[in-house]
């Protein structure tokens, strides 16, 4: 497992969410410049490798339509059938990779990254809890300098551990 990290252009980053058309919805669409390493698919999610992670095993959980409220673009049963998703993929990066504790969070706004995701990152053990939460899934410190073929490599990893419910 990789700990090397590579620095993260955050001004070119900011500049393509917020101009460039949804990366969730191109990436179901299929369109090759919005590749990702795709662990998971149903009728209702989608659920791939962050691009830019921070944390070994970073996975995002979106539904498949574009929603942009957490909760108020869903009824309780379309949240939760999103959820046992989560569940299920959080359960899945835990028996993949060393983990003290499973971060999930939803973040983006109307500014950008507007559909809805859950992230899912694993905080590793032993981590000094100054360095842990927030700190822990920053991008200021860089990301992780993984190649495309340890991307693949930890996507089967997670994809092979996906349980049942
Ligand atoms: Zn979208």
């Amino acid at each position: 497992m990789t700990t090397k990290r590579k620095s993260f252009d955050f001004k070119t980053y900011v500049e393509e969410i917020q101009t460039r058309p949804c990366f969730i919805c191109e990436i179901i669409k299929g369109n090759p410049e919005y590749r990702h390493h795709v662990i998971y698919e149903d009728d209702i999610a989608i659920v791939f490798l962050n691009k830019y992670p921070s944390l070994y095993g970073y996975i995002l959980v979106c539904p498949k339509e574009h929603r942009e409220m957490v909760t108020g673009d869903f009824s309780p049963d379309e949240y939760l059938a999103l959820q046992r998703v989560v569940y299920q993929m959080g359960e899945a990066v835990r028996k993949s990779v060393p983990t003290e504790r499973v971060y999930i969070l939803s973040l983006g706004s109307q500014q950008g990254n507007k559909h809805v995701h859950w992230h899912i990152a694993p905080l590793p053990p032993g981590v000094p809890f100054e360095d842990q939460q927030l700190a822990a899934l920053s991008v200021n410190n860089g990301i992780l300098d993984l190649t495309d073929d340890e991307m693949a490599t930890m996507a089967d990893q997670i994809r092979a551990n996906i349980g049942g419910l």
